[in-house]
C-alpha cells in the first residue's frame, strides 16, 4: 500500500474514532454502553498500532517503553522524545544501536 494512502487512512480512522467516542458518551448507562466502550477501546489500541506502523514507514522513531507504542518526536538533530512517557533516544549515525530504553528492558 502506498504510504500516502496509508497515512490518509489512519487520519480518517482517527476522526471516526473521535466521533464514535462522542457517540458512546451519549449512550445511557447500561451494559450496552459498556460493551460499546470496550469495543471502542480495542479499536483504539489497534489504531495506535497501525499509526505506529505508518510512523515507522515515515522514518519516525517508536517508543518501546509501553504498548501500544508511542510515536517519538524529533527534539534536536538526532534526539527523539516520546510525548507520552518523555523517554528519549539518540539516533546519531555513529550510535546505531544506542537505545537505553531497550537495554533497560533486557535486564
Ligand atoms: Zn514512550
Amino acid at each position: 500500500m502506498e504510504i500516502d494512502a496509508l497515512a490518509k487512512g489512519v487520519g480518517i480512522f482517527s476522526s471516526a474514532l473521535t466521533a464514535l467516542k462522542q457517540a458512546v458518551d451519549l449512550l445511557p448507562h447500561n451494559s450496552k454502553k459498556e460493551e460499546a466502550a470496550t469495543a471502542l477501546e480495542r479499536a483504539e489500541r489497534e489504531f495506535k498500532i497501525a499509526e505506529a506502523e505508518v510512523a515507522k514507514k515515515l522514518n519516525y522513531e517508536i517508543c518501546r517503553k509501553h504498548f501500544p507504542p508511542g510515536i517519538m518526536l524529533l527534539k534536536g538533530e538526532y534526539n527523539w522524545e516520546c510525548p507520552e512517557c518523555k523517554n528519549t533516544i539518540n539516533t546519531f549515525p555513529g550510535l546505531p544501536s544506542f537505545r537505553p530504553d531497550l537495554e533497560a528492558d533486557m535486564t
